[in-house]
């Protein structure tokens, strides 16, 4: 059994207070121990950010370059397994698993790139003789508080291009992913990258986590989770003037209009709503289906999704692994409760057992509901879709749009009309034509609109935004 410590200047740290790290396909599995993180070791880990900013800072970029591109390559060259222990952790199933990690060894080699790529612009002045420079400047320790869905994935797109424009990190995963963080930062450390620069904390949200955003040597949070997290943390650092970025919930819409490919619009939601287990910000929650196209799609998608084999992460004929804990596991079963009495028809989601105890569950389709249901209003964040039936075009756009969140919509179509109109008026981060709103590439940018994202979008030369400062000169000759 593994052992996961704090990565504090260098050096593993941690206190007595453990927590243990299940296997959520397999709970006699048990992947590792994680060994608490306290105050003063947050206190150590943030002062060893701090102090590595000197030098981190004034280096070239192609010393961050090298580093950001070795740690890609281990990344990838390790990637079936990371992508196991990855499976084993969060129970997402293997080959899912092993593409989040090669995902992560793209991003740091795409910022790799983007270190040398970090230029700024010479404007001229209004006034004679005076020449103005716009630069972009490391911005200083950024917290980073990270979620389990995707144990290594957010991590690198987070510390990638922190890294690569010269800042230093204090990073707290998630309570129930140990492991992924762990490795990453071991990788981090055989590329060369000095102490102090990256430092992993682990331990609860409610201390470390508090404790991060509250200090005032901390620059920058940058957030990914539950949305009442995210505004709480949001409120306290603009209160003590920190620069913040959050990615939080999503309600995602998938529009299936009467003229789309039914093949197409059905693979479309099966992985939109149920991959991953349906544990994806972006997941296919709400199946929007014009009248015409509704009977066929929703028997069509009944029957595929029923096939669906769920079942252990490692297991090769495995398509939906378990549910990450129990209490998400008790959120999606008391969702369907709901949706049934709000008067929805639930096909599926029955907890099922496996040869190993593990939080199992088939996938679930709600049909007969309406966009005021709670099933449509609230995230779930498990293996379950709605089915709205709507009239037409334009009342499954207002549907889609009809919610407080706004990460990434989806519309299935083989009409030019629909699919341009969708993509301009869609009231969302992320626009997908004929295709899972879950599922975005790794080197553009990444967030949403409403009460899904807070603060610039991560990923892709857009994240410069928020881990570098704006520097105006004046120059006069
Ligand atoms: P989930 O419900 O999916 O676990 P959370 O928003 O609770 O989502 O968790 C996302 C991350 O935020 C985790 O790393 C968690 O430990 C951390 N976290 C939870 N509560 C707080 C808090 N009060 N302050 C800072 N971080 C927190």
């Amino acid at each position: 059994m593994s052992q996961y410590r704090s990565f504090i200047n260098g050096e593993w740290l941690g206190t007595t207070s453990t927590l243990p790290n299940l296997n959520p396909s397999d709970l006699s599995d048990v992947v590792g121990e994680a060994r608490l993180a306290d105050d003063a070791l947050v206190a150590d880990a943030i002062a060893a950010a701090r102090h590595a900013f000197r030098s981190w800072s004034l280096t070239t970029p192609q010393q961050r370059a090298d580093i950001l591109d070795a740690a890609g390559t281990r990344i990838l060259q390790r990637k079936e397994e990371l992508g196991t222990l990855l499976a084993r952790e969060e129970g997402k199933r293997l080959a899912e698993a092993i593409g989040e990690v090669g995902r992560a060894g793209n991003i740091f080699k795409f910022f790799a790139g983007e270190a040398l790529r970090i230029g700024g612009e010479v404007v001229s002045s209004v006034r004679p003789g005076m020449t103005v420079e716009v630069t972009r400047e490391p911005l200083g320790v950024i917290g980073m508080i990270t979620p389990w869905n995707f144990p290594i994935a957010i991590p690198a797109w987070k510390i990638a291009p922190a890294l690569a424009y010269g800042n230093t990190v204090v990073i707290k995963p998630a309570e129930a992913v140990p492991a992924c963080a762990t490795e990453l930062v071991k990788i981090l450390e055989e590329s060369g990258l000095p102490a102090g620069v990256v430092n992993l904390l682990l331990g609860p949200g409610r201390v470390v986590g508090e404790a991060l955003v509250a200090s005032p040597d901390i620059d920058a949070i940058s957030f990914t989770g539950s949305e009442s997290t995210g505004r709480a943390i949001a409120v306290k650092c603009v209160t003590s003037g920190k620069k913040v970025q959050l990615e939080m919930g999503g309600k995602n819409p998938l529009v299936v209009i009467d003229d789309a490919d039914l093949d197409v619009a059905v693979e479309a939601a099966l992985d939109g709503s149920f991959f991953s287990t349906g544990q994806r910000c972006t997941a296919s929650s709400r199946l929007i289906v014009t009248s015409a196209i509704h009977g066929q799609f929703v028997a069509a998608l009944q029957r595929k999704a029923s096939e669906l084999v769920v079942g252990h992460a490692l297991d090769k004929a495995t398509r939906i692994g378990p549910v990450v804990d129990d209490r998400q596991l008790q959120q999606n079963l008391k969702y369907l409760k709901i949706a049934a009495e709000e008067g929805g028809q639930v096909l599926g989601g029955e907890r099922v057992e496996r040869p190993t105890r593990g939080y199992f569950m088939r996938p679930a389709l709600v049909i007969g509901t309406d966009n005021t249901m709670r099933i449509n209003r609230e995230e779930v964040f498990g293996p379950v879709a709605s089915v709205i039936e709507v009239a037409d075009y334009e009342e499954a756009l207002a549907v889609a749009n009809d919610t407080p969140y706004g990460l990434a919509a989806g519309i299935c179509t083989t009409s030019l009309k629909y699919a341009s109109h969708f993509r301009r008026h869609a009231e969302a981060g992320m626009v997908m034509v004929n295709a899972p709103t879950a599922g975005v590439d790794y080197h553009v940018p990444f967030g949403g609109r409403k009460r899904s994202s807070y603060g610039p979008r991560e990923q892709g030369t857009y994240a410069r935004e928020f881990y570098t400062v704006v520097k105006t000169a004046y120059v006069k000759a």
